[in-house]
């Protein structure tokens, strides 16, 4: 991925006249204005403080020289994840949160070898997958040791074994979401998980965060795709066998998922996997507002009845996707009419995605339909669906666009029991609204709900502001707020991006002191020397 943003080198994305029209009118976006990244020798790095010996200890560890970088392009590309603040200081050219050295090695014995040096040297080792983490959950954070490195696993990146009578698949911990998919699909399987940020995320990654795909209200979040699971710490390996169920105990594969690389490695993982969908079919569907819409959604997942893929925007992200998406062509000022004339013209959007064999498809979609009908939905045949599903994973490309003409653009995500959800939404929709009400332009805050369980659902904000002087602050402002807002306002501080440094001073609020302090003994178990993943997950005292 390019070290400045998303995506590989040589993808270009432009960003459509529409988008470009409105962003001036709401948000006063100058649009010749840019704001381009610095080069990558421009990039400020600390020296490596690794020595000589450290480096050969490693490599001999890690199964040879090669298997050690410690050049520029290496470093800058482990130096953060993908959040706005990541990309703001790096496009900037303050390198300076870069490991050491990114060591990759190619199996879990390896992985144990690495591990033991640096707990024996004293070597803070940072897990790194795809490198996806919107939370700072890959940012080197050195918290006293001499030195940091970065372990790359993207070197672990076979398929073990799939069992086709169980629907199960072991998987090294460095796969890529598309080599996966790619390796089950060979085998008519599917995992069923597409986090948004798919193409570039791995196995590993989605375990120790706890992801939740797109698909997700049908397939299920990863962790309850995780059958068994492999982790490799300091002091020893643990891992919780690969059973479909058992009563042995408190469930182990509980406290290793969404470890975020605190206590350890996670190596491989075995997956429920099912067989590939042979239908999928996305439709558009329009409510005259938000509540209704939520209403009608929590009915139809209360009946059983929700399809793969479920996600209802507000007022605030329809009016943009219609904006960027419009076209003026004749088709479209039908459409619009006839939400008009139906009383949606102020309504909100939702997709609706069924995966399945036909009948299948078509005896949930006549489900869904009826309590979506009887909660006010109007249904928009398939081509806003279809549209959704092609740029299923487009958003990111259009944030380093973004970012370039000087625009404030983040995300941040929450869950909370349908009885609380209004109040959990206005709360922190106001919360960015007030911090980020700037200079004379009011923001842009949006939100979908995008997973839904039979007692609740989670909410998804986007919110984009014209960039202040200083970017970092006026970020970091309105991340407080809306963050002491979803807290008081009984929301979980994170639904699936996880918890990594930004959120970690939250977490007393979200599992207690003594949840805190049981964590820590899991640790210090694991871990003794406390060199895996510094400053993540575990607030300071
Ligand atoms: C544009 C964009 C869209 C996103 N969309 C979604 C989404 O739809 N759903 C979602 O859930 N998340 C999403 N995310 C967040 C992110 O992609 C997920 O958290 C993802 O699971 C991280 O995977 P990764 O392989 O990139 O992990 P990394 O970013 O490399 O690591 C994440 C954390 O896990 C630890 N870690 C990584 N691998 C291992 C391992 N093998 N063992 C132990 N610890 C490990 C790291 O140390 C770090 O703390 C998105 C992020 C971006 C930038």
């Amino acid at each position: 991925m390019r070290w400045w943003g998303w995506g590989e080198e040589g993808h270009e994305v432009t960003l459509p006249d529409a988008a470009a029209a409105f962003l001036r009118d709401e948000l006063g976006v100058d649009p010749a204005a840019r704001s381009p990244h610095v080069s990558l020798e421009d990039v400020r790095l600390p020296d490596p403080a690794l020595d000589g010996g450290g480096r050969e200890r490693l490599a001999t560890a890690a199964g040879g020289a090669d298997k050690v970088r410690d050049d520029r392009e290496a470093r800058v590309a482990h130096a953060a994840g993908r959040s706005y603040p990541d990309l703001v200081r790096l496009r900037a050219g303050d390198g300076s949160s870069a490991p050491d050295a990114v060591i990759r090695p190619a199996s879990a014995e390896a992985v144990e070898a690495v591990l033991a040096v640096c707990s024996e040297v004293g070597i803070a080792v940072v897990p790194f997958g795809g490198g996806t983490s919107v939370v700072g959950g890959v940012e080197p954070v050195r918290d006293g040791f001499s030195a940091a490195i970065s372990l790359d696993l993207t070197g672990l990146d076979r398929v073990r074994s799939i069992d086709r009578v169980s629907l199960t698949a072991t998987l090294e911990a460095g796969l890529f979401g598309p080599d996966a998919e790619r390796q089950l699909a060979a085998e008519g399987l599917t995992l069923g998980h597409f986090p948004q940020s798919f193409e570039y995320s791995t196995v590993g990654g989605w375990v120790a965060t706890r992801s939740a795909g797109q698909a997700s209200t049908g397939y299920g979040r990863i962790d309850e795709l995780v059958e068994g699971l492999r982790l490799v710490a300091p002091a020893g390996e643990v891992g919780g066998r690969a059973l479909p169920a058992s009563a042995a105990g408190p469930d182990l594969r509980e406290l290793l998922m969404g470890s975020e690389g605190v206590l350890g490695v996670i190596c491989e993982a075995t997956l429920r996997v099912r067989p590939a969908p042979p239908v999928r079919r996305y439709e558009g569907w329009s409510f005259r507002s938000f509540a209704e819409g939520c209403d009608a959604f929590r009915t139809m997942e209360q009946a059983d009845a929700s399809p793969q893929v479920a996600r209802l925007s507000d007022e605030e992200e329809t009016r943009l996707a219609l904006a960027l998406a419009a076209t003026g062509s004749r088709a479209e000022r039908l459409g619009l009419r006839y939400l008009r004339m139906r009383g949606h013209e102020r309504g909100c959007m939702a997709i609706l995605g069924y995966e399945g064999d036909e009948d299948e498809v078509e005896r949930r979609r006549q489900r869904a339909g009826a309590h979506l009908r009887a909660g006010g939905g109007l249904p928009l045949g398939r081509r806003p669906g279809e549209a959704w599903a092609r740029t299923r994973y487009a958003g990111p490309y259009l944030r380093d666009e973004l970012l370039e003409r000087r625009l404030l653009v983040d995300t941040l995500e929450t869950a909370t029991s349908w009885s609380n959800l209004t109040a959990l939404y206005t709360a922190a929709a106001e919360a960015l609204r007030t911090t980020l009400a700037g200079r004379g332009t009011p923001p842009l805050v949006m939100c979908h709900v995008s997973h839904l369980y039979r007692s609740g659902a989670s909410l998804y904000f986007t919110f984009l502001a014209r960039q202040e002087e200083d970017a970092l602050v006026q970020w970091s402002a309105a991340k407080t707020a809306a963050s002491d807002a979803i807290v008081a306002a009984g929301g979980t501080i994170t639904h699936h991006h996880a918890v990594g440094r930004d959120h970690a001073r939250w977490m007393r609020a979200e599992v207690g002191e003594t949840g805190i302090e049981l964590i820590k003994a899991a640790k210090e178990r694991l871990d003794p020397a406390g060199v895996m993943n510094p400053g993540k997950l575990i607030p300071p005292a």
